[in-house]
């Protein structure tokens, strides 16, 4: 029986290990299954801003390799589902798709690669309405979704690195008077 490696998250880190490990080993010796929540894998997180502001294409733009680019390559990507727990002792995870449904998954190999996780300042409304990340696809959809509703006039960007400059000037596209906020001075 072909061995099976499960990656958990798909985008830089998760699908370049899949693709790596299927170029060293075929379907027949190596089962690989690869699990993300969002709705998208392969995904570029630099363009977001830019697709905020308009320079740039939205998700499909924006994606180096689809979901069925991968699949016609011996990849299982399995989009909208999570891993939420790792049983090391019996080798397996235990997944949630979107809509509910639970399973546990087999692994003789696992490689973790879930990025890293922003730091959202523990302050009253912070899950608000109105109130995103742009970590993902999936927020850049949010964040679209919100300036599409035509009633934005005026945002504030927490965070003045790179990122948080990128998102005021692709705010400012959309013609919203923008604050930014930092603690630090403007990146050099
Ligand atoms: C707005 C923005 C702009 C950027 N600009 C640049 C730039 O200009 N240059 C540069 O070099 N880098 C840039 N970066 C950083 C770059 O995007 C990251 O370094 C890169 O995406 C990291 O890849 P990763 O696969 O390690 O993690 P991520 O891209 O964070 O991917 C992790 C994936 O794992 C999924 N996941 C997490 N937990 C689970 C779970 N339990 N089950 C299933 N799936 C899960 C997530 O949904 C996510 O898709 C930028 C990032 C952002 C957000």
């Amino acid at each position: 029986m072909a061995e099976r490696l499960v990656v958990i998250g798909g985008d830089a880190a998760g699908m370049s290990a899949a693709s790596q490990a299927r170029r060293r080993r075929g379907s027949d010796d190596l089962e690989i299954i690869a699990f993300e929540r969002g709705r998208y894998a392969s995904y570029s997180a630099c363009g977001i801003p830019y697709w905020i502001g308009g320079e740039a294409g939205g998700p499909d733009a924006l994606t180096a390799r689809t979901a069925g680019e991968h699949r016609a390559r011996g990849i299982d990507l399995r989009l909208g589902t999570e891993v939420v727990e790792i049983d090391l002792g019996r080798r397996r995870v235990r997944t949630r798709e979107t809509g509910g449904a639970e399973a546990w998954t087999g692994f003789d190999q696992l490689v973790i690669a879930t990025g890293a996780v922003p730091v959202r300042p523990p302050v009253p409304g912070i899950d608000a309405d109105g109130v995103h990340g742009v970590q993902t696809l999936d927020d850049g959809e949010a964040v679209t979704r919100t300036l599409g509703r035509g009633r934005v006039r005026h945002a504030v960007v927490v965070g003045g690195g790179y990122i948080g400059v990128e998102m005021a000037e692709a705010l400012m596209r959309h013609g919203l008077a923008v604050t930014a906020a930092t603690t630090r001075g403007p990146p050099r």
